[in-house]
């Protein structure tokens, strides 16, 4: 019989829910000031905000993504949404060291979605004494959504778009009220969206992470990082009790007592299955070269002082408010609504088009000058 020694380590949970709080607090925070600034350009200065959040950016990805691209071939950080290009950085960073850990310790819609799992498993456990798990026939081909819609915004950015259309989409008004038009989507919901929002809601109740797990594309690149992260959950096989408890409490149904390292693209780092191992040093944190436990609040600490110091660089850079004045936003605040975007590859070839036609007329007219 194997001699058990108790863990004692204090669970990181609290840190996490903590965590999780403050970031939600933030964005709520954000969203009444942009609703202010908004309220701001909507009466000609008369009442409202003049100042902007930058961190309303965080919810421009497609926008932040196109910014990251443009900074590998042109080494320039745009200046239409610099803090987007930094939060997407941070939360690459903070992914890259820590695995998918983004979604679990950060993301408001992942602690939305996790309190509405929660909430579901207590329904499900009173009701038939198991969570519900999707059996894996559909699991794997939902979970493969996520990856499709990640893979075409990659192809329809990074492979069909030219250097210049993505100066030129960047430089748009389009971009430039991006922010702004995301404000009317949900100022202004449509029946149809609405009712998408809800059927997501409700499934998110009775299907654990329903949106994080088979639609969302950033848990898609997140996802792909934790296979190239230097940091994994590993299990102590010659010390674990085979007791489940963290299987059970692995709100991606890892199933953690099975393996000796979790590899996976669902794993979040949320470190409840290390917190719910009552044997010490069997089920921990560690590094994939040097295989060096790590500690739990250094994991906590780590995830959080990683993404502030990812965006500070950018804050104290000054790369953090955008070059767009006040009376800029003024001048395009009646026709926002009007603006649109390209929404699919053949769009994107006709803008790479258009910015090659311009390019050439404007060396034209300086060649002919
Ligand atoms: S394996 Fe552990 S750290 Fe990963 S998602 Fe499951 S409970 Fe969280
Ligand atoms: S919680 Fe998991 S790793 Fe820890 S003893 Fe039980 S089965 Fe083993």
């Amino acid at each position: 019989m194997k001699k058990v020694i108790k863990n004692t380590d204090k669970p990181v949970q609290i840190y996490r829910t903590i965590s999780q709080i403050a970031f939600v607090l933030l964005c709520i925070w954000i969203g009444v000031e942009f609703h202010l600034f908004v309220k701001y350009l909507e009466t000609g200065g008369v009442s409202g905000s003049p100042s902007r959040p930058p961190g309303v950016e965080g919810f421009l990805p497609i926008s932040a993504l196109m910014s990251v691209y443009y900074f590998l071939i042109s080494g320039e950080i745009h200046s239409v949404h610099p803090s987007g290009f930094f939060i997407l950085l941070a939360v690459i960073g903070v992914s890259l060291v820590f695995g998918k850990s983004f979604c679990s310790w950060i993301c408001p819609v992942g602690f939305l979605s996790e309190s509405l799992g929660d909430f579901g498993d207590k329904i499900w456990l009173r009701l038939f004494k198991r969570r519900l798990k999707i059996p894996r026939f559909l699991d794997y081909p939902l979970r493969s959504l996520k990856y499709l819609l990640l893979a075409f915004f990659v192809y329809a950015i990074f492979f069909t778009m030219t250097e210049l259309a993505l100066k030129v989409f960047l430089d748009s008004d389009y971009n430039k009220v991006a922010d702004i038009k995301m404000y009317y989507f949900f100022a202004e919901i449509s029946r149809f969206s609405l009712i998408v929002i809800s059927v997501l809601f409700v499934l998110s109740i009775f299907i654990r992470n329903f949106w994080c797990r088979y639609l969302c594309p950033y848990g898609a690149l997140l996802g792909i990082l934790n296979f190239v992260s230097p940091t994994r959950i590993k299990r102590e096989p010659l010390s674990c009790i085979d007791c489940g408890l963290c299987t059970k409490a692995c709100p991606s149904f890892i199933k953690v007592d099975k393996v000796k390292t979790v590899i996976s693209d669902e794993c979040s780092s949320c470190m409840s299955c290390v917190d719910a191992c009552p044997v010490k040093d069997t089920l921990f944190m560690s590094t994939v070269i040097r295989k060096k436990k790590i500690n739990k609040i250094t994991v906590a600490l780590g995830i959080i002082m990683l993404f502030i110091s990812i965006t500070g660089i950018g804050m104290i850079s000054g790369n953090w408010h955008n070059s767009i004045s006040t009376p800029q936003y003024l001048h395009h605040i009646d026709n926002v609504k009007n603006l649109g975007h390209p929404t699919g590859v053949r769009e994107i070839k006709e803008l790479n088009e258009k910015s090659e036609e311009r390019n050439l007329n404007e060396g034209k007219k300086i060649s002919g000058k």
